[in-house]
């Protein structure tokens, strides 16, 4: 890897200079932060379960007509993505209340919500990602209202199908973050959906036992992330057969079974 230049590091992610023009190498750190990275700690496997499980929803979200920028995945860690200009807006849908809805209006995490809603933060992290309205995403340019109006339906699209698919696998989508971007052909410029969709940023509860699959068990120090995400790759039908704990990291190195 370290042959490629690094485009830049996120928090969960690393993007690498594409082998073609107009392609990034998405690699996935076993990194975990929350809180605004006030809390971080290295969850061994994580980076190869979200890996998995977001070119799984992304794969079955392109056979629904939902433009991605999802190629394919190269390696255990690593997705070839198409370069697009990312929209700094994170949008979020939810489906019950949980997380900062709860606080915010004082609903008991749990409700269901009368209806999908999407709320809208805007990315920077030195802000603390602030909630925004769709006012401030057009008034400060970050997209243009034909631009808001693709998010929106792509986000409830996005939704609906996904509630269906975890339902099939007695899993509750409560809420989930997506991130869009522009992607440019020489004719024309098209919205997709980027970044990646995984427990990381996702909240996943079992139907039955409302067991959380998903990043709070690692924001409320409950233990047990990987074999939450774990489950969630199993129930989709894309564990992968290695043991994940033993599965190369960034450097190439070997990491050593917990
Ligand atoms: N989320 C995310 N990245 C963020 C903030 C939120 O992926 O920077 C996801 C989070 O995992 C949850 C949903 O968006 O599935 C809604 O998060 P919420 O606003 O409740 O914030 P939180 O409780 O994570 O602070």
């Amino acid at each position: 890897m370290s042959r490629r230049s690094k485009i830049y590091e996120g928090k969960a992610k690393i993007l690498y200079e594409g082998p073609e023009p107009g392609t990034l190498i998405q690699y996935f750190k076993d990194d975990a932060t929350a809180f605004n990275a006030q809390k971080r700690a290295t969850l061994q496997g994580k980076g190869v379960l979200n890996n998995v499980i977001s070119e799984h929803v992304f794969t079955q979200l392109d056979a629904i007509g939902i433009p991605t920028h999802f190629l394919r995945r190269l390696s255990m860690r690593e997705q070839l993505v198409r370069a697009v200009e990312i929209i700094p807006v994170e949008v979020v849908v939810r489906n019950v209340a949980a997380g900062s809805i709860c606080k915010r209006l004082g609903l008991e995490e749990g409700t269901a919500l009368p209806r999908a809603i999407v709320e809208y933060y805007y990315k920077d992290d030195a802000l603390g990602d602030p909630m925004i309205s769709e006012e401030h995403i057009t008034a400060f340019g970050w997209a243009q209202d034909f631009e808001l109006d693709e998010i929106i339906h792509m986000a409830l699209r996005v939704n609906d199908f996904l509630c269906g698919m975890f339902a099939a696998i007695g899993i509750r989508l409560v809420d989930f973050k997506l991130e869009f971007g522009r992607f440019y052909t020489e004719e024309h410029m098209q919205i997709v959906l980027a970044d990646e969709i995984s427990p990381d940023g996702c909240r996943l509860w079992d139907m039955k036992t409302n067991e959380k699959l998903d990043k709070d068990r690692f924001r409320r120090d409950m233990g047990g992330e990987i074999e939450a995400y774990q489950e969630v790759a199993r129930r989709l039908g894309v564990l992968p057969s290695a043991d994940i704990r033993d599965i190369a990291d960034g450097d190439g190195r070997k990491k050593r079974k917990v």
